[in-house]
């Protein structure tokens, strides 16, 4: 903890500047400088985390290995940094509040009045603290506050950080921050006021930049930097720099470094930084910019005008890609709209399907039909979580001869529940049998985190993997219902991943296809450009040879 420097990320003007990627692409840097680099978002919204929310509002839920629903940049900061996130990673105004009531209640305030001011700005800056406040402590951290400086809902969080420069002492503690400067082309130049604006909204607060990072369309020039924004906001102008919009998101650390950004900060922080190792990111911009084949996969999910919602499957599909040397065509389509008639002409052409993760009845029909479409056609196929259970009613209904198959979600009085919810299991990281209540909240009832699995010797998975032990990341109240096992296993459907214990089905597959896959699990959070997931890139390998043939 006595080591670790702070680099506080705030956002300005206005909100989709891209700061989770400013703050992923600033850590790879770091990190390739031979630092030990952690990163935290700091979520100004109420809800505890954003399990519950829409991922249309607000994008995917991310799940670390311990299990913690957070937000979608944690998925930036795992792929950039390829080092693991936890709960500790990820906190609200929800879950901050959440525990100063549970302490008030507990009496642990000894009878003081409960203010947002000592006691909700000190359990912020005890969860940002705690993040360094490990056995091996970060040599940076890098803390993001999530949404715009002038949110009402932002204060608490900017008063922390205000408030930790104070008490970690200035030489440990750094404010970065990111600001929009629009380019105006009929005048043919940039514009700093937005930017004034915003950090004189910052200073009234306290807090004095000591870096700005202009997102731009085009870089802004050193007079800009010196006469239009170091002037009036009192920063350095070799500490301003041009945050341009790039095709891909995987060159934003190299363009940082084009502008020095991270050599900058290494040196205001004093940090005992190596020299940068880019070889990794300049392989991986190479190969996406010069692809060899092109692959068209379609997913077939509820969200079809949401890419945000699917943030991690897209970034995983493209690595899967990146590792075939291919450049992976996504196109999004609404299950709804597949129905027995459409399907054909919807999905023909595709040369791999896959059908996302999901909650709720809406669509679902439609990624059955999908999954029917890819059986039938032999086009990869590859089912995530809801998808596996679609592709597994599929199957039950039309070739095990199970008519009303269906999910205890979709159906809670049906007939025949190949997917139902199970009330009971082994939790290995509790170390016990664990009960769940199926009467009680939508909150904390599925079984999430990381879990291991067997894979069976001689299947499509242990193909892929090239290994039978792994352990993936889960986020689902529902399961196979074991009761049907025996009767679809008759008729070729292969159970190739279990849980240790052999009573979660957590893969199925169907040997007698060219790749045709569900698995309960998600493993799009556990990919990342430098090493693609194995199943990601055997699925894109197979739409390869699909398209070829
Ligand atoms: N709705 C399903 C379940 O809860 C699938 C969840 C998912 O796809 N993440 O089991």
């Amino acid at each position: 903890m006595q080591r670790t420097k702070f680099v506080f990320i705030t956002g300005g003007v206005l909100s989709s500047l891209g700061k989770g990627l400013a703050a992923a692409s600033l850590g790879a840097l770091l990190k390739s400088r031979g630092l030990k680099v952690t990163i935290q978002k700091l979520d100004p919204y109420i809800n505890i985390d954003p399990g519950t929310m829409n991922p249309q509002q607000h994008g995917e839920v991310y799940v670390t290995d311990d299990g913690a629903e957070t937000d979608l940049d944690l998925g930036h900061y795992e792929r950039f940094l390829n080092v693991p996130m936890s709960q500790r990673n990820n906190y609200t105004s929800g879950s901050i509040y959440n525990s100063v009531i549970q302490k008030e209640r507990q009496g642990k305030y000894l009878g003081r009045t409960v203010q947002v001011i000592p006691h909700i700005t000190n359990e912020i800056k005890e969860a940002i603290t705690g993040i360094a406040g490990q056995d091996d402590p970060p040599d940076v951290a890098l803390i993001e506050i999530g949404g715009t400086v002038g949110d009402i809902e932002g204060l608490p969080f900017l008063e922390a950080i205000r408030q930790l420069r104070g008490d970690l002492g200035k030489d440990r503690c750094l404010y970065l921050h990111l600001t929009l400067v629009p380019y105006l082309r009929t005048a043919g130049e940039h514009k700093a006021k937005p930017t004034q604006h915003s950090v004189k909204e910052l200073r009234s607060l306290g807090i004095q930049p000591d870096i700005i990072l202009c997102r731009c369309e085009v870089a802004v020039s050193n007079e800009f930097k010196r006469e239009k924004i170091a002037m009036f906001c009192d920063v350095e102008s070799d500490a301003i720099f041009s945050a341009i919009d790039v095709e891909n998101i995987y060159e934003v650390p190299l363009r940082f470094f084009d502008e020095g950004l991270d050599q900058k900060i290494a040196i205001m922080l004093h940090l005992p930084a190596k020299n940068v190792n880019l070889t990794t990111w300049n392989n991986i911009v190479h190969t996406m910019a010069n692809p060899e084949h092109v692959v068209k996969i379609g997913i077939v999910g509820k969200y079809a005008d949401s890419g945000e919602a699917y943030k991690s499957l897209i970034e995983a599909l493209t690595h899967g890609g990146i590792a075939n040397k291919s450049r992976v065509a996504i196109s999004l389509i609404s299950a709804e709209e597949i129905t027995g008639k459409t399907v054909d002409c919807t999905l023909q052409g595709l040369d791999g399907i896959v059908v996302p993760g999901g909650f709720d009845v809406r669509g679902v029909e439609g990624k059955i039909i999908a999954a029917k479409y890819a059986r039938e056609h032999k086009t990869p196929f590859f089912g995530i979580c809801l998808g596996m259970q679609c592709a597994v009613i599929e199957f039950s209904r039309n070739i095990a001869g199970i008519p009303k198959a269906n999910s205890e979600e979709f159906a809670p009085q049906g007939e025949d529940k190949i997917i139902y919810l199970m009330t009971e299991w082994y939790d290995h990281r509790a170390g016990k049998r664990v009960y769940r209540d199926v009467q009680s909240n939508k909150g904390g009832t599925m079984r999430l985190g990381a879990y291991p699995c067997r894979l069976v010797a001689g299947t499509l998975a242990a193909r892929a993997y090239g290994q039978e032990e792994i352990e993936e990341r889960h986020r689902h109240r529902f399961e196979f219902n074991n009761k049907y096992k025996e009767s679809l296993e008759a008729v070729g459907m292969k159970f190739s991943g279990l849980s240790p214990d052999g009573e979660l089905v957590e893969i199925v597959e169907l040997p007698d296809h060219p790749w045709f896959l569900g698995c309960q699990f998600h493993p799009e959070f556990k990919s990342s450009p430098m090493h693609p997931h194995p199943l990601f890139s055997d699925f894109i390998k197979s739409a390869l040879e699909n398209s070829k043939g």
